[in-house]
């Protein structure tokens, strides 16, 4: 029976995925097997960062390929969880994929932020109290946390920005692509179908407000870190100084450490909200693919009416708690249905894929997050450094025995 294939590959804490399609020529009934990739990459610290992994990734991506050419590969977003891996792969290995048809998010796009003025202002103030917390970091007597650590490396411009210059060449076509982005002409599948719900074209969307706080850094106006910043703010206290009331001096330092660890979080969820968020269609199925989109963009999909059933979600920014959405917009993209709830309403059965390495990020993966997606798929993980090199999901043709 026909099948097309998803293919995780174990990155640790990362995503590199490759999708196999037997895509049929409507008007010549000729059957070609195509390739999707979707980014390669995982964070730069830790065991959830180790390099090694990404050998036998591209190893396997070339044999698949058999000298050809993939026929779209897709980057999300420009954190190095997501990045890193071509550009690895070339420089230490001398391995190098190529793709007729890429598509990279619209903000990735050189000359992007001169074309979205309000886009810049935000990214420009980001970026300078990125600089700020990592010159506060490095001056620092303790130093910062594994999870901090791995935050800020994940989210440097500068490390992120060689990766994206090559992954736009990876593609002889490359789109931009947003939500405004027709997808018909950026790729060469004929029978699977894409529907592009994210990301908004102008970015500006996503930008929290930074409040001044002193003392040398900034307060995030909205809180929501991922979880941990309670363990921030326990990690080694200094002294007060004399004369100083040792509560009071408490209060400022755990309140400054909580402050930095959301301004980071805030960092890093702007860029996870400019991924790349597609559906793929193929004979029935429907699968998701959201990048490591987080709750914003969720409700700017959920405004614009995009949200609608799957049978298949690449679960978001890791199994996250903010990766997923929670309530009526997880019922529609993944609403209640027979057979105990791990089927469609159409009655195919459904499935979830998480890539995530237990300690890189504190409270990531969610335990409740995975359990209520879980009472509506099949939950798939991989990414343990027991976990095999990578696993295969099989959506078959219901209407093709052979
Ligand atoms: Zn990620």
């Amino acid at each position: 029976m026909p099948s097309l294939r998803v293919r995780a590959y174990n990155v640790r804490f990362g995503d590199a995925i490759l999708v196999t399609v037997p895509d049929r020529d409507p008007a010549s009934g000729e059957v070609t097997t195509r390739h999707l990739l979707i980014d390669v990459g995982n964070v730069l610290t830790g065991s959830g960062g180790q390099d090694e992994v990404f050998a036998p990734v591209i190893d396997d991506v070339l044999e698949q390929l058999d000298g050809r050419p993939l026929d779209l590969y897709v980057m999300t977003h420009e954190h190095m969880d997501h990045v890193q891996g071509l550009l690895w792969a070339k420089e230490k290995r001398g391995l190098e994929i190529r793709a007729t048809h890429a598509w990279l998010t619209a903000s990735a796009e050189e000359g992007y932020y001169e074309r979205h003025p309000e886009a810049k202002k935000q990214k420009l103030a980001f970026d300078d109290a990125y600089d700020r917390i990592a010159l506060h970091l490095a001056a620092a007597d303790e130093a910062p946390s594994p999870a901090l650590q791995a935050m800020m490396l994940n989210n440097n411009p500068s490390s992120t920005a060689n990766c994206v210059a090559h992954l736009r060449t990876v593609g002889a076509a490359t789109a931009y692509v947003s939500r405004a982005t027709d997808p018909a002409a950026t790729h060469p599948f004929r029978e699977a179908r894409f529907e592009l719900w994210g990301p908004e074209e102008d970015t500006s969307a996503y930008y929290g407000r930074f409040r001044p706080m002193g003392l040398g850094t900034m307060a995030a106006a909205g809180g929501g870190a991922a979880g941990g910043d309670d363990a921030e703010a326990a990690a080694a206290e200094p002294l007060p100084p004399p004369g100083v009331d040792a509560g009071a001096f408490y209060n400022l330092v755990a309140w400054r450490r909580r402050g930095i660890f959301d301004n980071v979080r805030m960092i890093d969820r702007a860029a996870n909200d400019t991924s790349v968020v597609f559906v793929l269609e193929w004979r029935g199925w429907r699968l998701l693919f959201p990048g490591d989109a987080e709750e914003r963009a969720w409700k700017e999909m959920a405004k614009r009416g995009l949200l609608a059933p799957v049978h298949f979600l690449k679960v978001g920014h890791h199994g996250s708690h903010n990766g997923t959405p929670e309530g009526e917009l997880l019922d529609a993209i993944l609403p209640p249905g027979p057979a105990g709830g791990a089927a469609a309403p159409d009655g195919r059965p459904r499935s979830a894929l998480v890539s995530t390495h237990e300690g890189t990020y504190n409270g990531v993966p969610h335990g409740d997050t995975l359990d209520e997606i879980g009472r509506r798929c099949r939950v798939v993980r991989i990414g343990a450094a027991d976990d095999p090199p990578f696993t295969d999901l099989r959506f078959a043709d219901p209407d093709d025995p052979d």
